[in-house]
């Protein structure tokens, strides 16, 4: 079996891993990250796009943000549709801060090239990785790298595998405890080759069910679709999203909606999880690996990257002096974070969303909530604050 050496181990090559490893080359760290799925195959898929200022500021950071800044596009507001009536919720106006449009493939597109600029070491189509030994100081990561079996051991492996990944089903049973939600619905969403139809995203909130119309580019437009739980894709030909679509985001009767070829879709299912503590021994997790949000507030990769930056620093310290304090530290400030994008998420999903159970006492209380918001500034404005973000900065500064 072939020996690799390196510093940290990473499992996964989404934002969160290539991200990590990238700030830890620049501080002169040297890591080995392993991908189950090809390069391809993760700089196609289509997922997040709402960037926290926070989070495009870690990006600029990192020297990763160059298209970020050509292309992206910053929002100050967006629009919120209730009643067939529209309504605008400046946040800018009320926080300061901007939030970015750009898709979560065109940055780890970017993180994938500052990867090979560097000569990283970054292992695509990697299937069959197994963790060994992560309680000692020498874990290790058991795979087959070009076509030959591998032992990667380093002195900590970080596990930013995502949801689905190896390294939290890695950790003995007992290790941690899993805090979960379901929501009994899902999102059918769509990325379709048309300029969009709006400046601002629009957040539709119907009796036939919550709808957004989102943007990737000038040219790309994602729109998504409150689903049932278990939606089959064949029920939902072109014809009928978009007659969904102009339906929920009607206003005052209105319709006005871009259409155009749907280039891809899929259904997400809605629901939340967090594992505690983050950490195992010299296994540290991070990301969609240790805690997943549904995507109502976009908050995932903005975690992600959050948590990435925490451990990159722990990382660092360590390897600096020794010290262990951040390290010690990186659970326990991850998960006040994490915890605060929870609640917001979860404020915003039973905002947005008909629940099968509602009657129409919860419809008039969800219109009274609308309806506060869209008339109080104070509301309005911490509403604004954790959007953008600026709540979950100030909580994080405040433990530092
Ligand atoms: C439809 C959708 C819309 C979303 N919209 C938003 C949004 O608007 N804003 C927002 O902030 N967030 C959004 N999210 C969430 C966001 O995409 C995630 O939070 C983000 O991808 C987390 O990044 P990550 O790197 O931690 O995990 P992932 O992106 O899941 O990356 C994990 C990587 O690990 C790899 N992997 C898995 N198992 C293994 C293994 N055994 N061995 C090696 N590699 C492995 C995977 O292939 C993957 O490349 C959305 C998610 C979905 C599904």
């Amino acid at each position: 079996m072939r020996t690799l050496r390196t510093q940290v181990v990473i499992v996964g090559a989404g934002p969160s891993g290539l991200l990590l490893s990238h700030l830890l080359s620049l501080r002169g760290i040297e890591s080995i990250v392993v991908e189950r799925r090809t390069r391809e195959y993760v700089e196609q898929r289509v997922r997040a796009g709402l960037l926290e200022h926070g989070t495009v500021e870690v990006l600029r950071e990192a020297g990763v943000a160059d298209r970020l800044d050509r292309e992206g596009l910053v929002h100050e507001g967006f629009q919120l549709r209730f009643d067939g009536g529209q309504h605008r919720l400046p946040f800018t106006e009320l926080t300061g801060w901007t939030t970015c449009m750009y898709g979560q493939q065109e940055v780890v597109k970017d993180l994938i090239r500052a990867r090979e600029a560097a000569g990283g070491a970054v292992h695509f189509g990697i299937d069959d990785v197994a963790l060994f030994d992560v309680e000692s100081d020498a874990p290790r990561a058991r795979c087959t790298v070009q076509d030959e079996p591998a032992e990667i051991i380093g002195d900590f492996v970080a596990g930013c595998d995502g949801f689905h990944g190896v390294c939290r089903r890695s950790l003995p049973a007992g290790s941690f405890t899993a805090y979960e939600h379901a929501y009994p619905f899902a999102w059918l969403g769509i990325l379709a080759e048309v300029p969009p139809s709006t400046e601002e995203l629009i957040y539709a909130v119907h009796e036939r069910g919550f709808a957004l119309h989102s943007m990737r580019s000038p040219r790309i437009s994602r729109l998504y679709l409150q689903v049932g739980p278990e939606e089959p894709l064949a029920d939902w030909p072109d014809a009928r999203i978009w007659a969904e679509l102009r339906t929920r985001l009607a206003v005052d009767g209105r319709e006005g909606l871009n259409e155009g070829p749907i280039l891809s879709r899929g259904v997400t299912a809605m629901r939340s999880f967090v594992m505690e503590p983050m950490q195992w021994g010299r296994l540290f997790l991070a990301g969609d690996a240790a805690h997943i949000v549904p995507p109502s507030a976009a908050k995932g990769l903005n975690l992600a990257v959050a948590d990435v930056r925490r451990l990159a620093a722990a990382f660092a310290a360590w390897y600096a002096d020794g010290t262990m304090e951040l390290l010690n530290r990186y659970s326990r400030d991850s998960l006040a974070a994490v915890w605060q994008g929870q609640e917001f998420s979860a404020v915003m999903t039973s905002l947005l969303h008909r629940f099968p159970s509602d009657g129409a006492y919860e419809v008039r209380l969800r219109r009274a909530r609308l309806q506060e918001l869209v008339t109080s500034r104070a509301s309005a404005t911490a509403f604004a604050e954790n959007y953008v973000g600026l709540s979950r900065a100030r909580l994080v500064a405040g433990g530092e």
